[in-house]
């Protein structure tokens, strides 16, 4: 299990002192002969909501398939809780506590709610446990136990993902286009539930599109274009870049 520093009574400790949980340093990764990662820097820190933000192709989502070990990087490193772990394999860094919630959910349509849930039973907890956690968590689920999840709203879907991602208690939470054709409401509701896991002491790096939403919850925020990093910093000053980012201003 990957742990987080103990808490300082004399207040927080100054930034640079703290150990990034999730540290990739140079990454540059490829489709075949086509690199789309260019060299990328990124650290989160425990505790942290880290938004990683940019236009569509950018390479956000390849970051994240990096950093969860479904594709290898051509070079850099992947460091992990102060561990480099570049090369390890997926399932060593789920049981790390890693936990990825890839774009579209990833849940089994033709399985109910309850279902769903049984699934992640696996994780070594009881499927009494788990339903208490996401029906307390997410309220709708609770009242769709019952219903098979394929035909539940987009928002409902993110819910279930979220809560079988949760089975694990992961130190590390990894979201993926929360927001992905959701209503403003739902995605704020969805926002809303990740502060509160983010308060819980889970690090959180989530990749957003266009959602400004997300900047609400999180600690610090980047912009990715063409596979690289192009500002990093508190939400508001990135708020004020996305425009010219997005318009493709270099
Ligand atoms: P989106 O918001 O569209 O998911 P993104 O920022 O997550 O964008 P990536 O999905 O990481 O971007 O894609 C980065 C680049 O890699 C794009 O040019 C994309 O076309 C290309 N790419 C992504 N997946 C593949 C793949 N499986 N095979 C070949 N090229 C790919």
């Amino acid at each position: 299990m990957m742990t987080t520093p103990a808490g300082n009574p004399t207040g927080p400790e100054p930034i640079e002192m703290v150990e990034p949980i999730i540290e990739l340093q140079g990454i540059r990764a490829a489709y075949g002969s086509i690199e789309v990662l260019h060299g990328v820097d990124l650290s989160v820190r425990p505790g942290e909501v880290y938004a990683l933000l940019g236009p569509n192709g950018a390479g956000k989502t390849t970051t994240l398939k990096v950093l969860s070990a479904l594709m290898p990087p051509t070079a850099g490193k992947v460091i992990i809780a102060g561990r480099d772990v570049t090369g390890s394999r997926a399932e060593d860094l789920a049981r790390a506590g890693l936990a990825m919630i890839p774009e579209g959910t990833g849940i089994f349509p033709n399985l109910t709610v309850r279902e769903n849930l049984r699934m992640a039973t696996f994780t070594g907890k009881k499927l009494s446990e788990l339903e208490e956690a996401a029906y307390g968590r997410f309220k709708r689920l609770g009242e769709r136990r019952g219903q098979v999840a394929g035909t539940m709203s987009g928002g409902e879907q993110q819910m279930l993902a979220m809560a079988r991602g949760l089975a694990t208690d992961p130190a590390v939470l990894i979201l993926d286009e929360l927001s992905m054709g959701l209503a403003p409401l739902i995605v704020e509701e969805l926002y809303g539930v990740v502060a509160a896991i983010a308060q819980g002491g889970v690090s959180i790096i989530v990749v957003e599109q266009f959602a400004r939403t997300v900047l609400g919850v999180s600690d610090r925020a980047a912009i990715m274009v063409h596979g690289k990093i192009r500002a990093v910093g508190e939400p508001a000053a990135i708020e004020a870049e996305l425009s010219s980012a997005y318009l493709g201003g270099q």
